[in-house]
């Protein structure tokens, strides 16, 4: 069977009048079994918001999220339980994220109470060693100020793992961490998802986590996602001005290597006041006329290969001639 997660928000919008925010729109994007789907923009661009629309903390105002083939919205009580066992998240700040009070067998427990799972100490205890806390012994009485960042986000990792779900949405898990123990938290990551065969979204606003942990990549501007592709495919072949930027601006650690790392020149646009036409315009180095009014969505008749949000890699009649032929 396949554990598809397909979710189409077709608009997110929070506040009234002037104050409106299109936080998401019009974002079409399904989860396969087994499989690691990333989210990577700049802050501001929504992927939190979508996260927290899958997880059911925000109503989608248009549109649609469903959990292998059923739609949320037509969940009852006992779903809406069962899909919070089945999809658990991991966030940004582990610092904010484990209650102070709980000690680390408390707050592994946790859920498992609240699901009415069976359980005994030797269940946590294996659950810590698997997230690499040993000997669990040790740390099973702790409490979180006891613990390094990184301890932390594992004890968060063991939690949302414990209740055996099928999905784990990962917030920036290793962005407030220092870059050997976001090495570490990735590698465990990794190798927990494949051990556990559970699927992940991991949103991040770093190109480099997320490539190294994902196996497709959804770019995300302005609450739409602007490209997505397979890993490798996006690294070595961005179609997108903005997937283009964003690689370009990855830093190269080798301090004999000659290529200055690039900003994105610019500022991003005003969510409460979207520009019109393409949203990435203002910042656009490639930026042609019919750009100004006309959008362009992430190939909506299936005309490319590739999903680009963007006028060059449709339209060759309206670009330089440098940009390729449509691939039919
Ligand atoms: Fe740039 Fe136009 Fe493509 Fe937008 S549609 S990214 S402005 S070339």
């Amino acid at each position: 069977t396949t554990s598809s997660f397909v979710e189409t928000v077709k608009e997110t919008v929070f506040g009234e009048g002037p104050k409106l925010v299109r936080a998401v729109d019009d974002l079409d994007m399904t989860l396969e079994q087994n499989q690691v789907q990333g989210v990577i923009g700049e802050s501001g661009c929504g992927k939190t918001t979508l996260l927290r629309t899958v997880m059911g903390l925000y109503d989608p105002t248009g549109g649609d999220i469903r959990f292998q083939g059923q739609s949320t919205s037509e969940f009852g009580k006992a779903d809406w339980k069962e899909f919070r066992r089945k999809v658990q998240i991991v966030f940004q700040d582990p610092f904010n994220s484990l209650d102070p009070k709980f000690s680390v067998r408390r707050t592994i427990a946790e859920p498992l109470e609240i699901h009415d799972i069976d359980y005994d100490r030797s269940d946590i205890e294996e659950m810590l060693e698997k997230v690499g806390l040993t000997p669990a012994s040790q740390y099973i009485q702790q409490f979180p100020n006891q613990l390094s960042g990184g301890e932390k986000q594992r004890v968060a990792i063991a939690r949302a793992l414990v209740t055996d779900p099928e999905v784990i949405l990962a917030d920036e898990p290793s962005s407030m961490l220092d870059v050997s123990t976001q090495a570490e938290i990735l590698n465990l990551l990794n190798g927990l998802t494949s051990e556990f065969g559970v699927s992940m979204i991991y949103i991040s606003h770093d190109l480099s986590t997320v490539s190294y942990i994902c196996d497709e990549i959804n770019v995300m501007y302005l609450g739409r996602i602007v490209e997505k592709a397979e890993t490798r495919e996006l690294l070595s072949d961005p179609k997108h001005p903005y997937t283009k930027a964003l690689i370009q601006s990855i830093p190269i650690p080798d301090p004999h290597h000659d290529r200055e790392r690039a900003t994105i020149g610019g500022e991003p646009g005003d969510p409460i006041d979207m520009p019109e036409g393409c949203r990435f315009k203002t910042r656009c180095p490639e930026r042609m006329d019919v750009c100004d009014h006309t959008p362009r969505d992430v190939d909506p008749d299936g005309e490319g290969e590739r999903s680009v949000a963007c006028h060059l890699y449709y339209d060759h009649e309206a670009t330089t001639g440098d940009a390729e032929e449509p691939v039919e």
